[in-house]
């Protein structure tokens, strides 16, 4: 594209030691925001010119809430930043021996590169499942989720085909960790009290939501107590809990389990694994199962300028053998570590070993539902829980507008029952769907 030929970084040039960091989830955003100007100069790059909220992504895709209002805008929060700079792209390699990132608009020397691109969707080689179900790890697969579910909803009104009417409405969530958990309990929240006042013809009793998961309980990185509360409160919703249930594949209708049992479903949301983002350019002894490994500075193990925070870090330490969890809290206290000692480290000054203070995790279920587990081995159940789970999430937004927008909504919601975001803006095509193209090709975008 003509436009597009010329591009440059537009960096400035600086006497000061430059940091890079590649991504501005929680890892990256918390150590921009808390590196010094007068020591450093920051270049943040991401994919997105957002900062993406992911634990309310689920609510995005289920119409809850806007998809603005969980999205950062990353240029806004340095306003006031005088050498922050962030360039919208994607870095496509990093040369460790060069100390230089690649992207598509050139290549940029660090003396320091902080790689915290997070995690993405893991579908363990199998390529029908990677192109048949539903993701939910960015805003536009919200945005695409909530379309498919939508567009769903509208083909079952306009249906007149025997064959499918059955399964229709079925809904399968493979993974039963906290994405799985609250999907499956928007999903129920919209059959119950909203579906049925849209779509007063449709018979909602076919509305089936399964919930799968290959091991013997939800929620299984949560406490025992909290995974029997979370199934027992999704079953009285109606949702259907299979455990022990492997999945083997899945060709865009049929979910095959692995002892020849069989699930039909135009809709199958794939939240049953992660593994860190590729880096290009990396040596292959820097990661293990996908993850980079560090030393407890965050520091790559054979590396003396590249470290690594957040979901793509493996810092293996007594109380954490595997890694910390895959959660924001871990990756904001590697980010904020890591802004605050990064001056002792270029002055070669011992610092302190990275300690994860572990605030405990939540999971909602519904309205007035949710799990917390706190520390101490405190459990919450039910509207304490829930209220827990408010809190925290409104405090942790990025921006003052992201709170205002999500209270509001929340508000709106708990005195209405509303979903008010149940609109196909940007209609959404499965590749290989032919029969919802069928459908919805009639209604084309954009025009
Ligand atoms: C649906 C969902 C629900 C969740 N719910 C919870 C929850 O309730 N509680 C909780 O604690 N945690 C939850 N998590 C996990 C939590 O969001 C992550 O652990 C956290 O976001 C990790 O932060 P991070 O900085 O490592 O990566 P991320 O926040 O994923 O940020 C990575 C950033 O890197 C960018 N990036 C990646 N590669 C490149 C590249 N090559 N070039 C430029 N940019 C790049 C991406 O665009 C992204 O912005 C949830 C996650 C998901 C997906």
């Amino acid at each position: 594209m003509e436009l597009m030929r010329h591009l440059a970084l537009n960096i400035p040039d600086t006497s000061k030691p430059r940091v890079v960091i590649i991504g501005a989830g929680f890892g990256g955003l918390n150590t921009a925001m808390g590196l010094s100007d007068e020591k450093f100069q920051v270049v943040l790059f991401d994919k997105h010119n957002y900062h993406t909220f992911q634990p309310l992504l689920y609510q995005v895709a289920s119409a809850g809430l806007q998809a603005d209002s969980i999205a950062g805008p990353l240029r806004n929060l340095f306003h006031k930043r005088k050498d922050v700079h962030f360039r919208m792209l994607k870095v496509q390699a990093i040369d460790p021996a060069a100390n230089t990132i690649n992207t598509s608009a050139g290549d940029l020397k660090y003396d320091y590169l902080i790689i915290s691109g997070g995690a993405k969707t893991n579908y363990f080689g199998n390529e029908n499942v990677q192109r048949f179900t539903s993701a939910l790890k960015t805003i536009p697969d919200a945005l695409n989720l909530r379309s498919q579910l939508m567009q769903l909803f509208e083909w079952a009104s306009l249906n007149a085909d025997p064959n499918i009417a059955d399964h229709l409405l079925n809904f399968v969530l493979i993974g039963a960790g906290p994405t799985g958990v609250e999907m499956a309990g928007a999903l129920s929240e919209l059959k119950r009290h909203i579906l049925h006042k849209d779509y007063p013809r449709l018979d909602f009793t076919k509305m089936r939501i399964y919930l799968l998961d290959g091991l013997d309980r939800v929620l299984p990185p949560m406490s025992a107590k909290a995974s029997a509360r979370a199934q027992r409160d999704l079953e009285k919703m109606g949702v259907i809990i299979r455990l022990n249930t492997m999945v083997q594949d899945y060709d865009g209708e049929t979910v095959r389990i692995k002892d020849g049992e069989s699930i039909k479903s135009f809709c199958v949301i794939w939240s049953a694994g992660v593994t860190g983002e590729t880096m290009p350019g990396l040596p292959k002894e820097w990661a293990e199962r996908g993850r980079l490994l560090t030393d407890s500075n965050c520091r790559i193990i054979g590396s003396s300028n590249v470290f690594a925070i957040g979901d793509i870090a493996l810092m293996k330490q007594e109380k954490y053998p595997k890694g910390h969890p895959g959660m924001a809290q871990p990756a904001i206290q590697m980010g904020k570590y890591l802004a605050k000692n990064l001056w002792a480290l270029h002055q070669q000054q011992p610092i302190k070993p990275f300690n994860y203070f572990d605030k405990g995790s939540l999971a909602t279920i519904g309205r007035g539902k949710a799990v917390a587990d706190l520390p101490g081995n405190i459990f919450f159940g039910g509207r304490i829980a829930w209220y827990i789970w408010l809190f925290v999430h409104i405090s942790f937004l990025v921006t003052f507008r992201n709170k205002l927008l999500v209270l509001t909504n929340w508000i709106w919601n708990l005195f209405t029952y509303d979903k008010g975001n149940r609109l196909i803006i940007r209609p959404y095509i499965r590749k290989g769907d032919e029969r919802a193209k069928e459908v919805f090709n009639n209604n084309e975008s954009g025009s």
